[in-house]
């Protein structure tokens, strides 16, 4: 059973679990390794199922046995060879969740079928898929299909933590390259009882 390759490979993997991102994603870490991080909020209330959870990992795991973090960190000729990142993450699943059974990917899953206009082949590598993407929606991302307009599980090494979640498809910034100053920090969140991360150590019993 191929599900042996995976549980020993993530075994090598260390895990997070964390609220940086909102599914699942693999990132660098400090000491050249890939941590997994997994939030739990989504793991608990939106991947009950046996068979989305496992989609997930498989996913991720892909993405490390595909070496998605460091190519896509890619250089050629001093220029990174895919500068923009929303559309390697897309290429990135794309590739990966050909090799997930299609009843454990979610239904926001990016897919060959989500691009019929550009007829791309099966099982090639990401390089394949983001120059197509790239050839097609370079200059009008605005209209990629909507299960790829929240693609993004890779980590990025450049620090700012946009961008970093999941393929699991939830939402996240889009990337406005506001690099300066102060954007961001104000998520007022008027610590109601909404189900965010607030009151301490709640026990929402999970099975
Ligand atoms: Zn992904």
């Amino acid at each position: 059973m191929e599900d042996a390759f995976f549980g020993h490979f993530l075994l090598s993997i260390n895990r997070e679990i964390s609220e940086d991102g909102p599914t699942l994603w693999v990132r660098p870490s400090s000491d050249d390794k890939v941590l997994m991080g997994i939030n739990p909020n989504f793991w608990t209330t939106e991947l009950k199922k046996k068979n989305f959870r496992m989609g997930c990992i498989k996913h991720e795991v892909l993405h490390v046995v595909f070496k998605h973090l460091t190519r896509a960190q890619e250089r050629s000729g001093g220029r990174r060879r895919y500068p923009n990142a929303k559309l390697f993450n897309i290429a990135a699943d794309l590739v990966v969740n050909q090799y997930v059974e299609s009843r454990w990917l979610i239904d926001g899953a990016v897919k060959l079928q989500s691009f019929p206009d550009l007829n791309l082949r099966k099982e090639m590598d990401v390089s394949y898929y983001y120059d197509k993407l790239d050839d097609f929606y370079k200059d009008q991302m605005d209209n990629l299909p909507q299960e790829a307009q929240s693609s993004s599980d890779l980590g990025e090494s450049d620090g700012n933590g946009t961008g970093k979640c999941p393929n699991c498809g939830k939402e996240i910034g889009e990337s406005g390259d506001e690099s300066g100053g102060g954007s961001g920090d104000s998520e007022d969140e008027e610590s109601g009882d909404e189900s965010g991360g607030g009151s301490g150590d709640s026990e929402d019993e999970e099975s």
